[in-house]
């Protein structure tokens, strides 16, 4: 692609999503960067952008935990950047708790924001890649869209949905340039699993550092947590040329957790 295609990061105001905005940017690449955040800080973030990387970059704040929210960052984003011939799926939540403990209202958020948001965005910008007959889905899963943890009913029901829906995207699309896959990563340094290292160092009355190697170990044989710009990445690798055949695939990043 001699012009650089505009991109959509879903919640991509922390963590990995803004580690692939930063990314994609810094190829050259338009973007819309979205999550909640302020209007004022986003406007920050989006100025911040434009002056490191010289590309068009629009912000949105839409809540795309229902339909009508992932159609306002849509038509946010064409308004800001034009139409995105590259969709990233990556704003997720999660919340733990037993199974026959899980609150109604957390398991619906999670399927909202984690698995239905991917569906509701694939599908209003699908019509636009087919017709330009290229296009790129990349969807931030999990390792637990491949294996499952006590604890995490809709984060893995959610996340192995997402697996399978990239599938079908890569199948249905595969006639038209698009194609769509799955990066699943372990555990990743970002935000997200700062709760957790801090129940762990509080359960068994350990300091940050160690709760987090015990964290990581208990599930990677290798354990460091994967950088946030190692998924940016990987995300730009399956834009470019090379990539054109990788398509329904599903990616560890994972430090061998599902080699087990
Ligand atoms: P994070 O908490 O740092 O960032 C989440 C982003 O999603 C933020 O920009 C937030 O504003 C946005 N967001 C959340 N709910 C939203 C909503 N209702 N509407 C709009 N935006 C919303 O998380 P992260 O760790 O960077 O995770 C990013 C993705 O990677 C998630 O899908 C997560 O499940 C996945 N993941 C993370 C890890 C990890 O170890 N951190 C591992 C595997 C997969």
């Amino acid at each position: 692609q001699e012009q650089k295609q505009p991109v959509l990061i879903s919640g991509s105001t922390s963590g990995i999503g803004l580690a692939i905005a930063h990314r994609m940017a810094g190829a050259g690449h338009p973007v819309m960067l979205h999550g909640l955040m302020e209007p004022a800080q986003g406007a920050q973030l989006q100025r911040q952008f434009r002056e490191k990387y010289a590309v068009e970059c629009g912000f949105s704040a839409a809540n795309i935990a229902s339909e009508e929210g992932c159609a306002q960052l849509v038509a946010e984003t064409r308004e800001a950047i034009g139409q995105p011939s590259i969709l990233v799926n990556n704003a997720g939540v999660q919340f733990t708790s037993q199974a026959q403990d899980f609150p109604t209202e957390q398991w619906h958020r999670i399927i909202a924001i984690n698995l239905s948001a991917a569906f509701f965005l694939s599908r209003e910008l699908l019509p636009g890649m087919r017709e330009n007959q290229w296009g790129r889905i990349i969807n931030i899963a999990s390792v637990h869209g491949l294996v499952a943890s006590e604890q995490k009913a809709a984060y893995c029901a959610a996340k192995h949905g997402l697996v399978g829906l990239t599938k079908v995207l890569a199948l249905e699309n595969a006639d038209f340039g698009i194609t769509a896959n799955a990066i699943c990563p372990g555990w990743v340094e970002t935000p997200l699993i700062q709760p957790q290292i801090e129940a762990i160092a509080e359960r068994e009355s350990l300091d940050l550092e160690a709760a987090r190697i015990r964290l990581i170990g208990a599930k990677q044989p290798l354990t460091r947590a994967t950088a946030p710009e190692a998924i940016g990445e990987l995300a730009l690798y399956l834009c470019g040329d090379f990539a054109n055949t990788i398509t329904g695939a599903s990616l560890p990043v994972d430090g061998g957790w599902s080699a087990q």
